[in-house]
């Protein structure tokens, strides 16, 4: 037997699958035997086995950014200002299914961008960029909970450092956009972050919080994100691409970030 989290108060779907279950605030638990892909098929709702660690001892959670903590691919958004939306979209879509090499993936994306102003910058965040649904639940509850907060980005630091900063994350990383005379010199400047950049990084705080990787959190929706979910404690696919979901302990398709409270809780 498993347990398993129903992340809706739907107790009907509760009661078909199972008669032995237990309702929380936010969700229902059940004890029982199932496959999980058959059931979020069937019941469009967000079903997971809960990991069996103790969700007391993390102590550090990473956000990936684009498509996760945040609504957008804060490149796509840049080349919507270019007209370049589709290609450059289409681009990061590949990437982010583990289709084309990131390294030289977003290399030809940012060369796409050059002489762009940075004004855009400024305005892909005020106008395009927001949390997911629950982002903002989910970090209060982190810091109530003094579990320390991160966003790693394979995208760029304009946006994540900023948005650290506004929320309240304690740490961030990401690319940096070269920029010459207010333009966009079309080259990401220093080493990229890529997939094993982003696992670095997760190491790396683990150290500075003088913790454990099995105590370390992560959640993401691209292929990118896969080394650092590999070396965390518990991992999260948040409406992620098919081969995130498949390597993910917990995957979240319907609700919003918050809906990682529940394994916190009860
Ligand atoms: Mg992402």
């Amino acid at each position: 037997m498993q347990t398993v989290i129903q992340h809706s108060l739907d107790t009907n779907i509760a009661k078909q699958i199972s008669v032995d279950f237990q309702i929380y605030n936010a969700h229902i638990r059940h004890q029982v035997c199932v496959d999980l892909n058959a059931l979020r098929q069937q019941y469009q709702t967000d079903f997971n086995a809960v990991p069996k660690i103790d969700f007391a001892q993390v102590k550090l959670f990473i956000f990936d950014m684009d498509s996760t903590l945040i609504n957008i691919e804060c490149i796509d958004e840049i080349a919507d200002f270019a007209n370049l939306k589709p290609q450059i979209a289409a681009l990061t879509r590949r990437a982010m299914c583990g289709e084309l090499d990131f390294n030289i993936s977003l290399i030809e994306r940012t060369a796409l961008l050059k002489g762009l102003d940075i004004g855009i910058l400024e305005r892909v965040y005020t106008e395009r960029l927001a949390l997911n649904p629950g982002g903002r639940a989910l970090i209060e509850f982190f810091k109530n909970r003094g579990v320390k907060t991160a966003v790693v980005s394979g995208g760029f630091d304009f946006f994540s450092n900023r948005l650290a900063a506004e929320i309240g994350l304690n740490y961030a990383r990401a690319n940096k956009l070269g920029i010459k005379n207010s333009q966009l010199t079309g080259k990401v400047e220093g080493d990229i972050i890529n997939a094993h950049a982003k696992a670095k990084f997760v190491i790396e705080l683990c150290e500075i919080c003088k913790i454990s990787t099995g105590q370390a959190m992560v959640a993401g929706d691209g292929a990118n994100d896969l080394e650092m979910m590999s070396i965390a404690g518990v991992s999260v696919a948040y409406h992620a691409k098919p081969v995130v979901v498949k390597n993910a302990d917990i995957v979240i398709n319907f609700g919003g970030l918050d809906k990682i409270i529940d394994f916190f809780v009860g």
